[in-house]
């Protein structure tokens, strides 16, 4: 495969059986159109009841091996989805907020990942990488993906993929679709969020940026540990990190 310098993951967040399906119908034709191969961040338990008041899909597993069948990847994010810790910004990244893992004894983070993976498992769907639920994580989330044999998290800094603690990044840099002129990232999309205006605006981005879009498979293989690549990440940390405070 031939390493590329610039491109974008589209990853959807909080695919579940209840969600905006509407626009999920709407966002599959236009991937389709296009050959895009998005990574969908599927929430193997669902107990968030914010999603819950959403429309439910019949079949949802099916659906999830429908997509995989296409090339699309499957992530897992999180296991529940329900936040139960305070992170204080002493979260990995930074971000502050509510968690579902953060906090967490080292235990309870392998079961609860072990526990998703064996729903992916019995629904014959195959897991390669892991998002937590508000970008929140501390070092026993890496330790209990490593023990669980998963080793790529879509999140962080920088603009380009790299591995630290035995772990492959996928950087997360903006809550908007941006497309930088260089670098590797992924992008987030929350349909459950979005109305038919930000939908037009998402279907416009990806006309424009097409040829720009990657897929998962992609990313890693544009996997950089270069000082350039440490040096990125050190600024698009800093930077990001005053840009979140105002
Ligand atoms: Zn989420």
């Amino acid at each position: 495969m031939e390493k590329i310098n610039t491109g974008l993951l589209i990853r959807i967040d909080d695919i579940s059986s209840h969600m905006n399906w509407k626009l999920m119908k709407k966002s599959e034709a236009l991937f389709d159109e296009y050959n895009i191969k998005p990574l969908l961040g599927v929430i193997p338990n669902n107990k968030d009841r914010e999603f819950l008041s959403y429309e439910e899909k019949d079949n949802f597993w099916q659906q999830v091996r429908n997509w995989q069948s296409k090339g699309w990847e499957i992530a897992m994010h999180g296991f529940t989805h329900v936040y139960d810790t305070e992170t204080n910004k002493k979260d990995f990244f930074g971000y502050g907020g509510k968690s579902e893992f953060f906090g967490h004894s080292l235990e309870d983070q392998i079961n609860k990942i072990s526990n998703g993976l064996k729903i992916f498992q019995s629904e014959g769907v195959k897991i390669r990488s892991f998002f937590a639920p508000n970008h929140t994580y501390d070092l026993n989330t890496f330790k209990a993906l490593k023990i669980n044999k998963l080793n790529n998290i879509i999140d962080g800094y920088g603009f380009f993929p790299y591995t630290e603690y035995d772990i492959q990044f996928v950087p997360q840099l903006f809550y908007k679709e941006i497309m930088l002129p260089f670098g590797i990232q992924s992008t987030q999309v929350h349909l459950n969020y979005m109305n038919e205006n930000n939908f037009i605006k998402f279907q416009k981005f990806i006309l424009k940026n097409k040829k720009k879009i990657i897929s998962f498979d992609d990313a890693l293989n544009a996997s950089s540990n270069g000082v350039f690549s440490k040096l990125t990440r050190f600024i698009s940390e800093k930077v990001l990190k005053v840009v979140r405070k105002f």
